[in-house]
This record gives C-alpha cells, structure tokens and sequence, in this order.
C-alpha cells in the first residue's frame, strides 16, 4: 500500500498510516488496528474523536444553515463572541478559520494601534523559538530560521528577543525602536513546549512594560488556549489580561474556526472594511466552538486537564525523571514537553508502532497533547507506553 498522493502538494512528511475513525481517545486505522491518540490532530480534538453532543450539534447546523456572509447577522457568531468575552474577561471578537489568520489580524492591530500612537512603520516585539503560522506576516513574526529559510523577503515590522529574559526586553525599550506591541505565547509550544521560569512574574513583567511604554501586549494562545494548561486561558495561571489574544486549534474541537479577542481599548481601533474573512465566523464553525466551551464546562474538562495533566507529569517524573538521557519534563495541564539529551524525531515511528500517537518538536521534546476528555486509564496507559518507549530508545542510542 502507498499512501504517497503525488497529487498532493509535498509539504508535509507523512506517517504511513491513514485513519478512519475515531471515539475519544482511540483512533481506528483502515485495517482496525487501534491507536492512542497523544496528540490530538496538535491540539485540535479538545474533545476527543466522535463526541456524541459534538457531532449532533454540527449534524443539526449543517442541515438547517452552514455558510452565509458576514454581510448579514449571524446569531451563532455573537454568541460564541459573547461566550469567549465572558470567559476571557475581554470586549470583543474576530473571527476567521485559522491561527495564522488570528494572528494576522493581531500584527494589524498592532499597526493601527502603532499609527494611532504616532508611529509611522511600528515594529513588533517577538520571541526567539516563537511560532505564530505560515502566512508571509506570521512567518516572519516567527522564530525560527527553519520556517522562514527560502522565502525571503520577510515581511518587516518584527524585532525578536530571547524568550522568558526580560533583560534582554527592557535593553530595546526604546523609543528609536518605534514599538508597539509584543506578540508572545505564554507557553511555547513549537518551539519545545517552553514554560518561563516564574510564569506569574514574566507575564506580569510583560504587562508592565507595555502599560509603561503604550505598547499592546498580544498573546497567541492558539496551541495552550481553551483548557489545556488546567485554565480556561494559559495567561490566567498569572494575574494579568492581555490586550489581545489569539485562539485557533483546539477552540471547535476539529471544525476549521480562529478567533482574535481584543480589549476595549483595541477594539475602538476597527471600523468596518478594515478587516475581514469570508469564511469567518460562519455558522457551522460557531456551533462547534459553542458546543465545544459547553461541553468543556459540562464534563468539567478543565479540572480534568489539571488532574490528568498532574498525573502524567507525576508518573514519567518518577520513572523517568532522574534518567540521565531525560533533560527535563515540563507541563502545564495537558501540554508536555519531555526533554532528551539526543535528537528523538524516530521516536514518533517507534511510537507509531506501538499504537501511540505523539509529536516531537524542536528535534528533541517529546512533545504530548491528548485530547482534555483523557480517562485516567487512559493516561496511565499513556505513560505505560511512552516509559518503555523512551527507555528503549535512550538504551539503543547508547544513552
Ligand atoms: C499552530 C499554531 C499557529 C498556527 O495555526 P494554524 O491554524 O496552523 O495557522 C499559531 N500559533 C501557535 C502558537 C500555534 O501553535
């Protein structure tokens, strides 16, 4: 069997096996082999596979209403803006299909926000390791050479700094440097599932030097956002509230949705025909994100991030913790990172051989991102497996 598609363009390095459906955590194969889902399609299933409530809400969408313009009213739209304004504490919604388009519209805030201010080309402050998407904008804003290597022009506009150093912040706070906001993940998670240090201190650090300098504090939570890290918001582990924050993957459960919250204070910078997405915010996606936050808090979702999450960190900290192959093992609720001492992208394979789905990023974090609805069986199996599959693996590579 080939599943190399040479009708497809080749950007991706597929694994050699092709889904065919799914119930929680478990992923069935075309040949009825059953897999652990560890990943959850990158943090996208916050539900799992094949959520009864889910599905019969899209299901009951799709037949009445799935598409129509952002030309007209559209009630499921407000009320999922609503929805994420009451948990977030912010003002105001946009909606579009994607984290990249999220966070697209993050950098043309941060540019009206920098001409209403006086500046005439604003630049952004951005994180080394930092991963904001694949459009030419939030390429740029990214990071690493890795995603921006061959499609030079980038795009202008960013200044990066190390991540979790303030220092190195405070040394470019300079008017000279015509900034006018910071685009930042509270947790890093292409870039190796990176937790600062002291969380609470950093993000509030953060704060203060935007509020001090009238610069936009915009935080990408479209990997961490919607439960994962055991708060509704990654930035609720800390006092403070962004200016911005942008919110994608696991926010529909599956069904294509991003969504740019804002404050008062941004909000009062768009007028119409500044902005905007076909797409965004339709009905169908709106449901799923609805369906998804209702369910989250029905089940109870967020806790069980906390406890699964502790768990899991509990466990392979004992078994594997002190190993001297394991640099570190870092999490926040069900976002974990698992740091060697070699590169391990071959583990994803072994793994896959064992009937477990997981990630590696930054060529040597195993990287862990179930679905919240994670049973704790299921957890332990999780950490059953990945145990014997690090240990074995440190063993061959002679670590
Ligand atoms: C995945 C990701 C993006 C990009 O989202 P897409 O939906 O792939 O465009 C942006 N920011 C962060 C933090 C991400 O993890």
């Amino acid at each position: 069997m080939s599943l190399i598609k040479s009708s497809l363009l080749n950007t991706y390095k597929r694994l050699p096996v092709s889904f065919d459906k799914g119930e929680g955590v478990w992923l069935v194969d075309k040949f009825g082999n059953k897999y652990l889902d560890g990943l959850s399609g990158v943090a996208v299933n916050t539900l799992g596979h094949n959520h009864p409530i889910l599905v019969k809400a899209i299901s009951k969408q799709a037949a009445k209403l799935i598409h129509i313009s952002n030309y007209y009213h559209i009630e499921e739209q407000s009320m999922l803006a609503d929805a994420l304004v009451g948990i977030s504490k912010l003002s105001s919604v946009f909606f579009c299909n994607s984290g990249c388009e999220a966070n697209e519209a993050a950098i043309k805030l941060a540019r009206l926000h920098g001409h209403k201010i006086g500046i005439d080309t604003p630049n952004i402050i951005v994180m080394e390791g930092g991963f904001h998407g694949r459009t030419m904008g939030t390429l740029s804003a990214s990071g690493g050479r890795k995603y921006q290597a061959g499609f030079e022009p980038l795009m202008p506009g960013f200044i990066r700094v190390p991540y979790d150093d303030m220092a190195a912040l405070k040394k470019i706070a300079d008017k000279k440097n015509k900034i006018s906001a910071i685009l930042i993940e509270p947790i890093q998670g292409e870039g190796g599932v990176n937790i600062p240090d002291n969380f609470n201190e950093y993000l509030s650090s953060l704060r203060g030097i935007c509020d001090d300098n009238n610069w936009l504090l915009m935080l990408d939570e479209v990997q961490c956002g919607i439960g994962r890290t055991g708060k509704w918001f990654a930035h609720q582990h800390s006092e403070i509230k962004p200016d911005v924050m942008t919110l994608a993957k696991g926010l529909a459960s599956g069904v294509p949705i991003g969504a740019c919250v804002a404050n008062d204070k941004v909000s009062s910078l768009m007028a119409p025909g500044k902005h905007g997405s076909t797409f965004g915010g339709n009905p169908l996606a709106c449901v799923a994100g609805l369906t998804t936050l209702e369910i989250i808090k029905k089940e109870g979702l967020i806790s069980n991030a906390t406890v699964q999450g502790n768990l899991i960190y509990k466990e392979l900290s004992l078994r594997i913790g002190k190993h001297p192959g394991v640099k570190s093992i870092r999490h926040m609720g069900l976002m974990i990172g698992i740091e060697l001492s070699i590169p391990c992208v071959d583990l994803i394979n072994i793994a896959l051989d064992d009937k477990l789905l997981i990630n590696v990023t930054a060529d040597n974090v195993v990287r862990l991102l179930p679905p919240l609805v994670i049973k704790k069986e299921e957890a332990m199996l999780l950490v059953d497996k990945l145990t014997d599959l690090i240990l074995n693996f440190l063993e061959k590579n002679d670590k």
